[in-house]
């Protein structure tokens, strides 16, 4: 068994994970305190745990140092950033520890298990609470800025769109927010309700939905003429809207890319669901992870 960790910024998961499997999972706020957060996980490993563990893998959102031993940068954990926490985390569940970037762990978890099987340039967009992503060429992850691809979620879709966390305008990640989704809908206090009313086919939220995938799309576009995936896949709560987002965001990609791309890439909706990143995480200490789910 391998410890499956998932520090994002708003809810942290623990579970166990075995042959691509994620099973006694925990989840809990994650907080604003770094010895908390490492204690609460350690009384969560105690709570699953079912025998020794080989090792544990921690995917944290946000960007890691060189030495990946800690947290970088994330606006939306900056209590945590610098603090040491691969070493505090080794100390207190007395086993290794490494850490991932949570876009890089779902990318590897979709290529070994769901989406991405058989891709040698698999892209993976990870539409959470941000936007993220992580490429996979010939079965290494591409590591830029931050050790990920780096902040491909502020691509720019439309320079005259809404205003970014990041104090640009009109990035892709402004462009699929839950915030802008949620007032375009009309529809609820959350993604979840837009999905569930666009399914019972109200209008707005279905339109809601298709322009957050038409940005998608565009910014699809974008990053397929610099990093030439053979497939991109959408995970994160996005992709929970299944065809009614990547109809969609594969239509704008097909409209904005070139002919070459347009007939070298696929577009998919991830597999593994919210567990990605907590499978990902324990393949990060694991190399020898399984291929097959069982
Ligand atoms: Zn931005």
């Amino acid at each position: 068994m391998t410890l499956g960790v998932d520090i994002g910024g708003t809810n942290t998961k623990v579970a166990l994970v075995r042959t691509g499997v994620a099973t006694n999972i925990e989840t809990f706020p994650t907080g604003s305190d770094s010895a908390r957060l490492v204690a609460n996980i350690c009384e969560a490993e105690r709570r699953c745990r079912q025998g020794p563990l080989r090792g544990a893998g921690v995917a944290v959102a946000g960007f890691l140092n060189a030495a990946r031993d800690r947290l970088a940068y994330n606006p939306n954990l900056a209590w945590l950033a610098g603090f040491p926490l691969r070493e505090a985390l080794a100390e207190a569940l007395g086993t290794g520890v490494r850490l991932e970037v949570d876009s890089n762990a779902a990318c590897l978890a979709e290529h070994h298990l769901g989406s991405g099987r058989g891709s040698r340039r698999f892209l993976c967009l990870v539409a959470g609470t941000g936007l993220g992503g992580g490429m996979m060429i010939d079965g290494d992850l591409l590591r830029f800025n931050g050790e990920c691809l780096g902040d491909v979620g502020h691509v720019v879709v439309d320079p005259d769109g809404p205003a970014c966390s990041c104090g640009g305008r009109g990035c892709a990640e402004a462009m699929v927010s839950e915030r802008g989704i949620v007032e375009n809908a009309g529809a609820g206090d959350t993604l979840r309700d837009v999905i569930e009313s666009a399914t019972q086919g109200d209008p707005r939220a279905v339109e809601a939905l298709a322009g957050a995938g038409r940005a998608l799309g565009i910014a699809m576009a974008s990053l397929a003429q610099i990093f030439s995936p053979d497939r991109i896949a959408l995970a994160g709560g996005l992709a929970e809207a299944g065809a009614l987002v990547t109809s969609a965001a594969e239509l704008s990609f097909r409209q904005a890319v070139n002919a070459e791309a347009r007939s070298a890439v696929t577009v998919v909706k991830a597999e593994l669901g919210w567990r990605a990143a907590v499978i990902g995480a324990a393949a990060a200490w694991d190399r020898n992870f399984p291929l097959s789910v069982i």
